[in-house]
């Protein structure tokens, strides 16, 4: 597939990345800590301070700004005749703590800067085209993960935003206070158009880009997660009186499930399996581990993969606990399907980095993002640009600026084709 009409699309993609650099590097001020790193949680002064500089900066641009009712804000090329389905650009403007600059940010900054390069190259668009910089996408300051994106295409389909969940930051704010406190502006009605498309610029988070040398990563799914705990029990005792043989050592019994866990994973193609967060009881030096709690966090593009190696899970635990005398309790506690990218989406961002001469090649997505929340009822795609080292959620987590110009100049053409040349799947 192919740009039908193909104008003189060539911005230069190293100033493109300059002034991507420039402006992230503006960003990268609010809820910068002392530590090292950015702390920008939703809601917060950082957060707030942010979003109002992201408003100035989309105004100084020729966008049309609105927000909605959970501090989502946008950024209009507003189209010479109103209505139509709006296609929507960005990504979220919350970090983790101590974050790096790139996370979120690279994708909204990505987004002002091609809309406005759009419009002052070509003028106003065919349909209207919207920057958003999402309130939250990181589920850190209170377990909403997604809450930007979710209320987002809540309000595009005519749904009232969600319900405020009872939740707590660690000071014990709860989040209507929170919002209360953030002072946002009212929500305007444009939020709740219909979107016809999503697209979002986002760094890479791993290695795969940089270790193949190529430019544009086209994202074709966002990986499925499921989670677990897994509780085994052995029976307490002395570290120096009972001997090795007699022991129900609940450790070793965790220690050796994971491992044969582990080994089985490294088999799979693509299959990613952490055990990231440990409880043990009774957690002394000198007393053998009677009860072992660990977390499994196990990734996949494939639901039956995902479906066999759960399979695979239940086998593993229950021998090797039964071999050990130890028992064993699994209990699942999330299960996210892997969400496909829409392929008509994937044809164009593949398309559209052939066209700019830039190498590119189909990537999955470890990691979650506000594309997935749109997928399911938008036609939705991801590009993804190289990051250093695969490093992210930490404070030396960085793109290039040429990096970032490619993943502009892509972006670009993926905009124009669809919000000029009304190119919607
Ligand atoms: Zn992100």
């Amino acid at each position: 597939m192919s740009i039908s009409h193909k104008p003189n699309l060539r911005p230069s993609a190293q100033s493109l990345g300059h002034e991507a650099v420039q402006l992230l590097h503006s960003l990268a001020q609010f809820g910068s800590v002392p530590e090292g790193g950015i702390t920008r949680l939703v809601y917060t002064p950082a957060w707030r301070e942010a979003q109002a500089w992201l408003e100035r900066e989309m105004t100084s641009r020729g966008l049309l700004t609105f927000w909605d009712d959970v501090g989502n804000l946008y950024g209009r090329s507003e189209p010479a005749s109103p209505g139509g389905r709006r296609i929507l650009t960005g990504s979220h403007v919350d970090t983790v703590r101590q974050g790096g600059c790139f996370d979120g940010a690279a994708g909204i900054v990505a987004s002002l800067i091609a809309v406005s390069w759009l419009r002052a190259t070509y003028g106003p668009p065919n349909l209207p085209l919207d920057v958003v910089s999402f309130a939250e996408e990181e589920g850190v300051r209170f377990p909403v993960a997604f809450w930007g994106s979710s209320n987002a295409l809540a309000a595009a389909e005519g749904r009232e935003p969600t319900p405020l969940p009872r939740v707590l930051d660690e000071d014990g704010i709860d989040i209507e206070r929170a919002i209360r406190d953030a002072n946002l502006p009212p929500a305007s009605r444009r939020s709740r158009q219909p979107v016809g498309a999503y697209v979002e610029l986002h760094v890479e988070q791993g290695s795969k880009l940089e270790e193949a040398g190529v430019d544009i990563g086209v994202v074709t799914a966002i990986v499925g997660q499921r989670r677990y705990w897994v509780e085994v029990v052995g029976r307490a005792g002395h570290a120096g009186t009972m001997s090795m043989q007699a022991r129900v050592d609940a450790m070793a019994c965790a220690c050796s499930l994971l491992n044969e866990l582990l080994e089985r994973a490294a088999a799979i193609p693509d299959l990613t399996l952490t055990a990231g967060q440990w409880h043990v009881e009774p957690n002394a030096v000198n007393v053998i581990p009677g009860r072992v709690t660990f977390s499994l966090d196990v990734r996949h593009s494939s639901e039956r993969q995902l479906d066999l190696f759960a399979c695979e899970i239940e086998r593993v635990c229950s021998n090797i606990t039964a071999e050990r005398r130890a028992s064993v309790r699994l209990t699942s506690w999330m299960n996210q399907a892997p969400v496909p990218m829409n392929p008509s989406i994937i044809a164009l961002i593949s398309s559209a980095g052939n066209d700019a001469g830039w190498s590119s090649m189909p990537v999955l997505s470890g990691a979650g993002h506000d594309a997935q929340t749109f997928a399911g009822s938008v036609p939705s795609g991801m590009i993804f640009v190289p990051s250093r080292g695969g490093v992210s959620h930490a404070p030396d987590e960085f793109t290039s600026s040429d990096a970032l110009g490619r993943g502009i100049e892509v972006l670009i053409r993926v905009l124009y084709a669809l919000a000029y040349e009304t190119y919607l799947p």
